[in-house]
């Protein structure tokens, strides 16, 4: 039996369609082991519609904590998946330390002003080779800021379908070299297969870069609705038994475990 754990949840805290119960209840009926929930929070920017407000963040860690002391049939993960952007690295580090979290993703949505899942008008006239080295930096700087435990969809930038003419393998080997040197997890994040990319995050042609790096991955749906809790998984364990992974990285108050799968 594969331990099954599903660390990227968005309820109504942030920008999700249900309760953490509904939630739970279906992570409950798809055999998951541990389910994390991880609210959209952009830390000294605007706050958009998507963003979980600040003062939303005791009440949001006290609900999940008193769910966790009535339900013994899953363990219930509190997490954040955080925006990453240059900068303020030092007032975001110093504004989650002292949370009591099981983990933090960390998410590059913004480039510049604008994130890049905003629409495809965003890519329309750009270079597609100039933003996919900008979009792969900035994830490089913040896995390289200490601040997080797992990196959110580390190539978010394929959301659209468009495709670099370069050869990408040299940045992803950059960005897993990255992951493992500062003890960074990545994510196989389903929900691509969602989007208009209508495939996993990161690329799979890319996976066996982060096998040979040797850097610890999860599979996480990145559920916005209860329906989407765990959703692919099979495919995607699947994937990653063949490209050589043997084991997951498990969280718990910010510590990481591995386990076999
Ligand atoms: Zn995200
Ligand atoms: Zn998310």
């Amino acid at each position: 039996m594969i331990y099954k754990t599903d660390y990227h949840m968005h309820s109504i805290y942030s920008d999700g369609r249900s309760v953490p119960e509904d939630y739970i209840t279906a992570a409950i009926a798809a055999s998951i082991n541990e389910i994390g929930f991880s609210e959209h929070l952009t830390l000294f920017r605007d706050l958009e519609d998507w963003n979980m407000k600040p003062v939303n963040i005791s009440p949001y860690i006290n609900h999940l904590q008193s769910l966790q002391n009535i339900t013994d049939s899953i363990k219930i993960k509190i997490g954040l998946e955080v925006d990453f952007y240059d900068g303020r690295e030092k007032e975001i580090s110093e504004y989650l330390k002292p949370l009591p979290l099981d983990y933090i993703i960390g998410s590059v949505h913004y480039l510049g002003e604008k994130t890049v899942d905003v629409g495809p008008e965003f890519y329309e006239g750009k270079s597609i080779d100039r933003l996919f080295e900008s979009y792969f930096e900035s994830v490089i700087t913040a896995v390289s800021s200490g601040i997080f435990d797992i990196i959110g969809h580390c190539d978010l930038i394929r959301i659209y379908g468009y495709k670099p003419a370069m050869n990408m393998e040299p940045l992803y080997r950059k960005l897993a070299k990255a992951m493992k040197a500062n003890n960074v997890a990545f994510e196989v994040n389903t929900n691509g297969r969602n989007r208009p990319l209508a495939d996993f995050y990161p690329d799979r042609r890319f996976l066996h870069v982060f096998r040979e790096e040797n850097v610890p991955v999860c599979v996480n749906s990145d559920a916005h609705m209860p329906s989407r809790v765990g959703q692919y998984f099979d495919e995607a364990y699947e994937l990653l038994r063949y490209i050589g992974f043997t084991e997951m990285a498990v969280f718990d108050k910010r510590v990481r475990t591995m386990v076999p799968f």
